[in-house]
């Protein structure tokens, strides 16, 4: 028999995912009980850290104009370039940049879900802007927007994803979230095969529950995890955002029955300045991300070049820059600029990362500490390999050498060269619980775990070696939003435990 009753739902996390999860569990009608292992100025996890970039589908203008009233504020163009991006191409690139890996049913659900999620977080009060600085440019008086990296959330600055934060928070606490701050998910408890309740802090107190949603962000802040799933040079990584993702919550989920999925020894990581830790609290600045790398070139601490460093543009590749580095010996590199490029960077970077200027090559070899006479043969065979002409463009890339540089390729010939030492920043961990479209957790043989839910970082299945910018925030909402949905409707119609 099924009764129509209030369940209580325990959402773990309180980041953009367990927000989003926790308003839609609490608008189907559950109780929600939103548990945070940080405090309260801990909420947000790496969204607060964020850029604040969502990608996500769109047809046309109309699109987009429904989602924000003031996009004219602040402008500095007179016209926008947005290319349609479609829900078929979405799915497009997400699987192709994942090498074809990624879960269909995921991919097809993300596509499909963003353009609504991203209304439904406007209408929560986020409030959206057009992105004019994550790989968008003013040019001639347009501003020329990547396809489908359209929006960010308002704000200034590196962290201004925090805004995405503020009003869920706001609102989720105006209905009725109950939220426990510093109050860690530590198990899972099921009896008669589903989830009976959430053991909290040291796992001595159980929590009685209708189902409970794993919102707990990836592993990559432990050190032990790290160097188990990624291997030992990532044990000292530098974090770029949130010290509390430790992977509590999905090593919780696979006792409860769930099953692993994704690439667990694959990450997202950017090339980022080295003189900044990993941030200590969300207040804290993250190490700061040296983005210019497409427009110089990359060398290791041996002088050689060894990533192609415009494989497209960088908000679609720079997931895997830290990576790359991560491979060098030393793990560590050296973005290097020359007049044409440099002043391009500078500002960007101006105050966070620190320039060695030298005029020659032999004076930058010194003053970075590789070998003089390895560098001047890879600038030399860089050069040769560029095509002619003085201008740097997308469709310029270099010819005849390994690896190539695709695209921007222009020699470095003008001294004097500017250098940026970089150092992989680990963003988030791309292995994680296994889930269907709606958030269920799966178990073995793919069924559901009933009464189990996951969403966002903990998720694995969607990214894999690389990623596009701004799917990572569109994942956390869509996901979030429909594991709690699907966990409130289902535990309202549950059999009532005997
Ligand atoms: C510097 C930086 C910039 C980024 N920029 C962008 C961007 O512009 N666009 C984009 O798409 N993505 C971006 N991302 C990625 C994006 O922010 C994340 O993928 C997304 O916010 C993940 O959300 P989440 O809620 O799933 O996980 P998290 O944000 O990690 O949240 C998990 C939460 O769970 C809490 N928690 C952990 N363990 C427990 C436990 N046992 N019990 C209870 N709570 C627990 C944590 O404290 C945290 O609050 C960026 C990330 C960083 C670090």
């Amino acid at each position: 028999m099924t009764h129509t009753r209030t369940p209580t739902i325990v959402v773990a996390g309180a980041g953009l995912t367990g927000l989003s999860a926790a308003i839609s569990a609490r608008e189907a009608g559950a109780r929600v009980v939103l548990l945070e292992k940080g405090g309260r100025e801990d909420v947000g996890g790496n969204a607060a850290f964020s850029g604040g970039l969502f990608l996500f589908r769109y047809d046309g203008p109309d699109d987009l104009t429904s989602i924000t009233e003031d996009f004219e504020p602040g402008m500095e163009a007179d016209r926008i370039e947005a290319p349609p991006y479609t829900r078929h191409a979405y799915a497009a690139e997400l699987s192709a940049m994942s090498g074809g890996r990624a879960e269909p049913r995921l991919v097809d659900a993300l596509a499909e879900r963003s353009l609504d999620t991203v209304r439904w977080l406007a209408a929560k009060g986020v409030r959206f802007t057009f992105n004019r600085t994550l790989g968008a440019e003013v040019r001639d008086g347009v501003l020329h927007i990547p396809p489908g990296q359209v929006l960010t959330c308002v704000g200034e600055g590196m962290s201004r994803g925090f805004e995405v934060i503020r009003p869920l928070l706001a609102h989720a606490e105006r209905i009725g979230v109950e939220i426990h701050w510093s109050t860690p998910l530590a198990e899972v408890r099921r009896g008669n095969g589903r989830v009976t309740g959430a053991a909290v802090g040291d796992g001595s107190r159980t929590v009685p529950v209708d189902a409970v949603v794993i919102a707990t962000g990836g592993f990559q802040a432990s050190g032990e995890l790290r160097r188990e799933h990624l291997g030992p040079e990532w044990e000292t990584a530098r974090l770029r955002g949130t010290r509390l993702a430790t992977g509590d919550g999905i090593q919780a989920a696979l006792r409860a029955g769930a099953e692993k999925a994704g690439t667990w020894s694959s990450c997202h990581s950017a090339a980022v300045d080295p003189t900044m830790p990993s941030p200590g609290r969300s207040a804290d600045s993250p190490p700061f991300p040296l983005h210019g790398f497409w427009l110089g070139v990359l060398v290791n601490r041996d002088g050689e070049r060894f990533v192609d460093e415009g494989p497209g543009p960088w908000v679609r590749n720079y997931s895997k820059m830290g990576k790359a580095i991560m491979g060098q010996p030393g793990c560590e590199a050296f973005e290097i600029f020359d007049q044409r490029t440099a002043p391009r960077v500078a500002d960007e970077f101006a105050g966070a990362a620190v320039p060695i200027v030298a005029h020659t090559v032999v004076e930058l070899a010194e003053r970075i500490g590789v070998p003089a006479d390895r560098l001047a043969h890879t600038l030399k065979t860089f050069n040769n390999a560029c095509p002619p002409g003085d201008t740097i463009s997308e469709d310029r890339g270099t010819s005849g050498i390994t690896p190539p540089k695709s695209r921007w390729a222009a020699p470095l010939d003008r001294p004097p060269y500017v250098a940026y030492h970089a150092v992989a920043g680990l963003t988030f961990t791309f292995g994680g619980i296994r889930i269907d479209p709606d958030g269920r957790a799966l178990g073995a043989n793919g069924a559901p775990a009933p009464g189990l839910y996951a969403a966002g970082e903990a998720i694995g299945g969607l990214f894999h070696g690389d990623y596009p910018g701004g799917a990572a925030l569109m994942r956390a909402a869509v996901f979030g939003r429909a594991a709690g949905h699907t966990a409130a409707t289902e535990a309202t119609s549950a059999p009532r435990p005997a």
